[in-house]
């Protein structure tokens, strides 16, 4: 499987969310779309999820427009948004019931692979639980069991540890550094340390430009000494420590500065 982005670009009004962005994914190894908030990950993420149509640009799977023949990358595409949308009077079980009836995948084979999915997810004691009573880690790990029925060899996965404790945040990047084996698994996070440890490639968004496409140990060696700058409006910076701590995680290496 190979990805490939042309030119991408987006505008929304008198707003660059993706400037041109050209960039190749392959299977094999986590892919990593790391960048601050507003960077444009997420539009990214939306257009080649086939939710948003770019303003130009196009998006390659193994040579073949998804802009002209969407339905080929929806057949091959597990896609899990920010906020997983569930149905809080459904157990887990039912819920992706639902779903791969949605997808219309056979009913036998689909029941099968759920119960596979929960195990796998670490939720099998919480199979028969109603959606409504789950943490929001629980949450997040059946919005990846949803984006995975039919097993699809692309998922695309955005911010899935926002809001989520450490215990849940690294569970879920060794759940993604696994799927990453055997399919394309890009994850976008503004985080840069839940993806630097497993992500075999990383692409850096500033801006809705692709600034930096590399490993991990290549960002942190190349953003030292200020290659590239945070400029945050005052009264726009992080007002909590822990705050502070995530946007510095989310910059690592990169210069912070505030202007008037
Ligand atoms: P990220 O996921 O990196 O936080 P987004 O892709 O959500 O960034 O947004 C990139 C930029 O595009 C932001 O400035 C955002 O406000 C803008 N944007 C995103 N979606 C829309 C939309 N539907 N309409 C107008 N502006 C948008």
């Amino acid at each position: 499987m190979k990805l490939t982005t042309k030119n991408l670009t987006m505008q929304f009004h008198n707003k660059m969310a993706l400037n041109h962005v050209s960039v190749t994914i392959e299977s094999g190894g986590l892919v990593g779309l790391i960048g601050p908030n507003g960077a444009g990950k997420s539009t990214f993420m939306k257009i080649l999820a086939t939710l948003m149509r770019p303003t130009a640009g196009d998006v390659l799977l193994n040579g073949q427009s998804i802009l002209r023949h969407p339905g080929k990358m929806r057949r091959v595409l597990g896609y899990m948004p920010q906020t997983v949308p569930i149905i809080p009077q459904l157990t887990a079980t039912e819920y992706l019931q639902y779903l791969s009836a949605l997808k219309g995948l056979p009913t036998t084979k689909a029941n099968r692979q759920i119960k596979e999915l929960l195990q796998q997810m670490h939720l099998q004691g919480a199979a028969h639980a109603r959606l409504g009573g789950f943490s929001g880690g629980m949450r997040q790990r059946v919005g990846l069991a949803a984006a995975l029925l039919g097993d699809p060899q692309i998922i695309i996965v955005d911010e899935p540890s926002a809001g989520l404790d450490p215990i849940e945040r690294i569970m879920m990047r060794n759940l993604l550094s696994e799927l990453a084996q055997t399919r394309i698994v890009l994850l976008s996070t503004h985080i840069v340390s839940d993806v630097e440890a497993v992500a075999s490639q990383l692409l850096l968004l500033k801006g809705g430009q692709l600034v930096f496409q590399g490993t991990a140990p290549a960002l942190i060696q190349a953003a030292t000494g200020h290659v590239w700058e945070y400029v945050l409006p005052q009264g726009t910076e992080p007002q909590t420590d822990q705050a502070m701590s995530e946007m510095r995680q989310a910059t690592d290496g990169i210069h912070i500065r505030t202007v008037a």
